[in-house]
C-alpha cells in the first residue's frame, strides 16, 4: 500500500531515496535549485556509484549549481519544457509529490506526497517508472561542464591603477548575481533589500563576493579566505 505524506514526511523520504540508492536514481521536479546540504546528498550518492538522472524544467539553474553537478561523477541532467510532475526514486522506493526539489529544505506547509515501495507495490512503482523513462526519453540531454570562475583579483600596485576607481566585478552573497565589487554592499539590489529588513551582518549566505564560489558568508564576512586575503593585501597597499 502507497503512503501518504505530510510536507516533512515528504522531504524526509525523498532525502532517505537519495541516501539509500544503491545504483540509481532518478529525480524530476520542474524547478531545480540546489541547496549546499541537497548537494552533499547527491555526492553521497554519486562517491558510491549510483547513476543519477535529474529531470527538470525551468532553465534558471545557478553557475554554482550548474557546476556543482558538473562535479558529480555519474550524473545525467535531462531538461524537458514541459515537466510538471514531481517524482523521485531509487530502485526500491518512489516517493510523488507536490514538492518541487529545492523545497526540501524548507519548513512551509502546504506539499502532500505518496510513498510507494516497489515491493508492495509493483504494478504502481513501475508504471510511474515508465513513464518517467518515457519522458526521459524525449528531453533534451544538458551538458555539464564546469565553467571557470574570474575570482576578483587586486590590481597592481602602480600609480596609474591607485588613482582608477574600481570597477572589479564580484558576486552577490545570497543570488551569484555579477555585481560591482563592494565589501559594504556585497548584495544586489533585491537581495540588499530584502536583507535590509533585518539588517542581521551575521546572517548566513552562500556565496563568496570576489570569486563567486559556494562558501559560507555573511554581511560580515563576505568573502572566502583566499579572496579575504587578496583583498587586504590591496588595502595594506593603498593605505
Ligand atoms: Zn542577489
Ligand atoms: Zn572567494
Amino acid at each position: 500500500m502507497a503512503a501518504f505524506l505530510t510536507t516533512s514526511g515528504t522531504s524526509h523520504h525523498i532525502e532517505n531515496i537519495i541516501m539509500e540508492a544503491k545504483a540509481k536514481l532518478v529525480l524530476v521536479s520542474p524547478y531545480l535549485k540546489l541547496s549546499k546540504t541537497f548537494f552533499e546528498r547527491l555526492k553521497g550518492a554519486s562517491g558510491k556509484g549510483v547513476v543519477i538522472k535529474i529531470i527538470y524544467g525551468k532553465d534558471e539553474l545557478k553557475p554554482n549549481e550548474r557546476n556543482s553537478l558538473a562535479e558529480l561523477k555519474n550524473a545525467e541532467l535531462y531538461y524537458f519544457q514541459n515537466i510538471h510532475a514531481k517524482c523521485f526514486f531509487n530502485e526500491s522506493k518512489m516517493v510523488i509529490t507536490s514538492m518541487n526539489m529545492y523545497k526540501f529544505s524548507e519548513k512551509t506547509n502546504g506539499e502532500m506526497g505518496i510513498l510507494i515501495d516497489r515491493n508492495n507495490d509493483k504494478e504502481l512503482f513501475e508504471k510511474a517508472m515508465n513513464e518517467t523513462f518515457s519522458i526521459l526519453k524525449s528531453s533534451e540531454a544538458v551538458l555539464l561542464k564546469k565553467q571557470e570562475r574570474t575570482p576578483y583579483k587586486a590590481p597592481a600596485n602602480n600609480a596609474k591603477n591607485r588613482h582608477q576607481k574600481n570597477s572589479q566585478r564580484g558576486y552577490c552573497i545570497r543570488c551569484e548575481a555579477r555585481i560591482e565589487y563592494n565589501l559594504d554592499r556585497p548584495f544586489c539590489t533585491d537581495c540588499y533589500t530584502t536583507w535590509a529588513q533585518f539588517e542581521n551582518i551575521d546572517y548566513p549566505e552562500n556565496v563568496c563576493h570576489g570569486c563567486g564560489e559556494y562558501e559560507a558568508t555573511s554581511m560580515a564576512k563576505p568573502q572566502c579566505y583566499t579572496c579575504y586575503v587578496s583583498s587586504e593585501a590591496k588595502f595594506a597597499r593603498q593605505n
